[in-house]
Order: C-alpha cells, then structure tokens, then sequence
C-alpha cells in the first residue's frame, strides 16, 4: 500500500541556542523556499514550552513582522512544504505540533514514508484518531506508543519507518535531527558564527545565515542539539545508500553542497556529458531558464558551440507545474518564458534543459520557439527518461502523466515537435557524481526500487511484543 496523499518535498531547518532563532529560521526557510512554495512554519521553543505558526504560501507570506516578533524562543524549526494540489490544505502545514504523554513536541519532514499508510492503519483500528492528511502525524504516534520504553522512545519509534525521512524534532529541551538508513533527502549540521548549531536541508540555508557547514547527518543518525551542544547516536545501521540523483538534477539549489557535490558542479558535468553522449551542428546552445542554465554551460563548453540567452524568463511568475488545470498551465508558461526573435530567427540551435516529467511545459516552450523563427531545434535534457513514479520525496506523478512511461524517445520527439531529442544516459549521469553509482536512487529513471514499495513492512503488524503496547 502506497500513502498517496503524503508526497511531500521539503525543506526542513533547525537552531538552537539563539535569542532570535525564528529570524534566522525564516532567513533560512527563505534560502530554502525552492524546495517547497506551497505552505511554511515555524516552531518555537522558550525552554519550557513550544509556539508556532505556520501558513499557506510562501515565506514571505507566512510570516510578518509582527509574527515574527511573536515567535519568541531560544531555538526552533523550520519547514517548507511542496505537494500535490489535492493534499494541498492548510491543516497538513508543517511543523507539526502536538502534545502528547512526554509533553509538547513539533516535527517537520522532509521525504515519504512508504508504510505510513499500514501504520496508521494499526493505529486507528486501536482508536488512535487523526487530524492530517500527512504521513508526519504517524510519527507523533509512534513516539507517544513508546513514550514509557526504558530505552530511547525516539530510536524505537524510528524502527517502524520506512521510506525517506530526513526528520527535524523541536522538544522543549532539544532539537533532535533524523535522517533516514538510506539517506534519500539531504540533511547537514552547521553553526553559526556565534557558535549556535543548525541543521537544515541544504547548505545554502547556512550561507543565507552566515553559518558553516560542518558535515551531513549520517544516515541512520540522530543527531541532538541543546544547551549541552551537539551529541550524535544511531537508530539503525547505514544501509546501502539511496541518495536522490534528482536532488543533483533538478530539485537542489545550484549552489548547495548535495551529497558531497556542490550541485551545481555536477550540473555542468552533466551538461558537458550530453554534449559529448550526443553532439550536434547548431549555431547556438540556448538554455532553458532556469533549470537548464547550468546544463547549458557544460554543453557549451565541451562543444565549443556558443551560448546565448534566446529565452528570457520572468522571474516574477512562479509554481508553474502545481497550476491546477492543463490550461492554466500552458498560458503560465507563456507568460514566463519569451523566447526573443531577434536570437533565435533562422538559428540552428540546442536547447538544453533538465528534465522532462509531463512533457506538456517543454512543448508549449518548443512551439514558442518555432514561433520566434528556430530554424532546427535539438533537445537536449540532461537526465535520462522519468518513467517511473517516485515514492521517495519527489512529486513525480503517477506513471499516466509521465509522458516517458509510455513512449519512447522518438516518440516523446514526434509530440515535442523537435528536430532531435536526446536525454542522457543512466550511465553518463551518474559518471557526473563523486560517490559510487549504487550509492544513489534512480528509481525514476531506472524502476530500480530499493524499497519494495508495493510491499512496505509495517512492524506494528509483525512484532507481538508492539502490538500488546496497544491493547
Ligand atoms: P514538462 O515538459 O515535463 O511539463 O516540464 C518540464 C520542466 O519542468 C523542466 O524545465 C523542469 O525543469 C521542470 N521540472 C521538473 N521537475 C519539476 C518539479 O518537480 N517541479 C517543478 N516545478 N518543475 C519541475
Ligand atoms: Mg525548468
């Protein structure tokens, strides 16, 4: 069973030890706004109780001055929040506080949890009841099922989860900071410059608050921070990792540190990658804004074919991909990509883009191009096929809206209305990354699950000894 409603990614930020730790929060969640633009929150912790506030939009609409003022504390968490329009309420707004029998706690989540469905399941059949639609409420039961646990609540609590989880906790006394076995989602501790600990999603959150990197959780690592500084413990051993490549191809901001790899590094690789899996005659290497940028440089550089900017984005116009209808997405697209006649007329060129998931975007961008005179288009994306459903944290639509799940490239070319299409390979992509190829997901790419998601284990239903706690 696949929770559908939970496909959540994220951002997720923690700091403890500063006066004015939802500042830095927000400054933080604002450096992490690209990983979720559908709701933000923040929670707060003054040492004996927690606070928060968290709303529909993004950052800067969440959160006012005044709000701001309120959210009095000396550490707190973060989250920002992307999902499908249909789970899209302000009820599922993360962080998640409850109180429970240990006492006050709030949770932000950045991945999918495959068994949240069975769990929860078990759990309303003994009468538990619940009032989101997410999969991050599950958490919060599973802490309170095994709050009176001589051993340590959290670490069993996690036993039960599977899936991608990069977890921040806000206690009143601490922060504890999850992330999953097989590191799906990226998670790194850091500090600022005043020797106050964070942890967030991504690197670029620290340099928005001028704090360092120090390293990444490890998966299958709880790391606390509190007033006694950092202490690290594991909840279950590493398994073979399942780092997301999508992180390096799309999702991550350029200019964080991902997996060992500054991103958008890798991103030019990739590009260089493509240029030589696939060349072309062209007079220009046009890239898509913003996705394609980096891509388009690597392509560019390895060809020697120059750059130029034929399509100029703008860059007031946002979240594109979650418009509700077909059409008011094509009109979306229209208006914040124009492609400029004067570049493009008569012009042989490569565009290079990221990815293709639905198709519908990239060929309404094919037909402006036409429009504004491209005498031959070349396609170039710098990822191989989407084809598969992701169940790990990234919104990739069921497989009847990938358009690669059912045609082949020359198909894909044929509705693109292009002159040639090549995506690159599985191979060359994971060539552009440090750690080894069998260190990353690419389901989506590939089919090749780590989890059986059709089969996800729900330890509730397998251990006696868990099941009595709830009788
Ligand atoms: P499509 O042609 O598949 O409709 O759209 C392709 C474009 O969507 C690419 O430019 C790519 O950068 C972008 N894209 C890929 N994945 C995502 C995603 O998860 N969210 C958003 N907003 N855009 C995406
Ligand atoms: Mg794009």
């Amino acid at each position: 069973m696949i929770n559908e409603k939970g496909k959540d990614k994220c951002g997720v930020f923690g700091l403890w030890g500063a006066p004015d730790s939802a500042e830095r929060i927000y400054t933080g969640l604002y450096a992490q706004q690209h990983r979720g633009q559908e709701s933000a929150g923040i929670a707060v912790s003054d040492g004996a109780g927690l606070r928060a506030h968290v709303g529909m939009g993004l950052v800067s609409e969440v959160f006012s001055r005044s709000v701001l003022d309120q959210l009095t504390g000396k550490a707190g968490i973060g989250h920002n929040r992307y999902s499908t329009t249909g789970s899209s309420h302000a009820g599922n707004a993360q962080p998640l506080m409850e109180g429970y029998i240990g006492g006050q706690v709030a949770v932000a989540h950045n991945g999918n949890l495959i068994n949240a469905g069975l769990l929860r399941d078990n759990y309303e059949q003994r009468g538990h009841i619940f009032h989101t639609s997410t999969d991050t409420e599950v958490i919060i039961h599973l802490l309170a099922s095994h709050h009176l646990s001589k051993e340590d609540p959290l670490t069993e609590a996690l036993q039960h989860l599977q899936g991608a989880y990069s977890l921040v906790f806000l206690f009143a006394d601490r922060i504890e900071a999850v992330r999953d076995p097989w590191g799906w989602r990226p998670l790194v501790l850091g500090q600022t410059e005043d020797g106050h600990d964070c942890v967030a999603s991504e690197t670029v959150a620290f340099d928005a608050i001028g704090a360092k990197f120090v390293r990444e959780v490890e998966p299958g690592e709880i790391i606390t921070l509190s007033d006694s500084g950092v202490s690290s413990r594991r909840f279950a051993d590493a398994q073979r990792p399942a780092q997301c490549i999508f992180e390096h191809v799309y999702f991550a901001n350029p200019s964080s540190r991902v997996f060992g790899d500054t991103v958008q590094i890798v991103r030019e690789k990739l590009g260089r990658k493509l240029a030589q899996e696939s060349p072309v005659d062209a007079d220009y290497v046009v890239p898509m804004p913003d996705s394609g940028r980096a891509a388009a440089a690597g392509f560019a550089a390895e060809s020697g074919i120059p750059c130029r900017e034929g399509i100029i984005p703008n860059r007031y116009v946002g979240r594109t991909f979650i418009q509700p209808t077909q059409k008011q997405r094509s009109l979306a697209v229209q208006l914040k990509l124009n492609a400029v006649p004067e570049v493009i007329a008569d012009k042989r060129i490569v565009v290079v883009d990221d990815s293709i998931v639905r198709g519908t975007t990239t060929r309404t961008k094919m037909h402006q191009l036409r429009r504004a005179g491209a005498k031959e288009i070349h396609l170039r994306i710098s990822c191989p096929p989407v084809r598969n459903p992701c169940y790990f944290g990234i919104d990739f639509p069921d497989s009847s809206q990938l358009i690669a799940a059912k045609r082949d490239v020359e198909e894909i070319r044929e509705f693109l209305e292009v002159d040639s299409l090549h995506f690159l390979s599985l191979e060359g992509m994971l060539s552009c990354v440090s750690r080894q190829p069998e260190h990353y997901c690419h389901a989506c790419f590939s089919g090749d699950y780590r989890l059986n998601v059709a089969k996800p284990v729900s330890k509730l239903d397998l251990e006696p000894h868990q099941l009595k706690m709830f009788r």
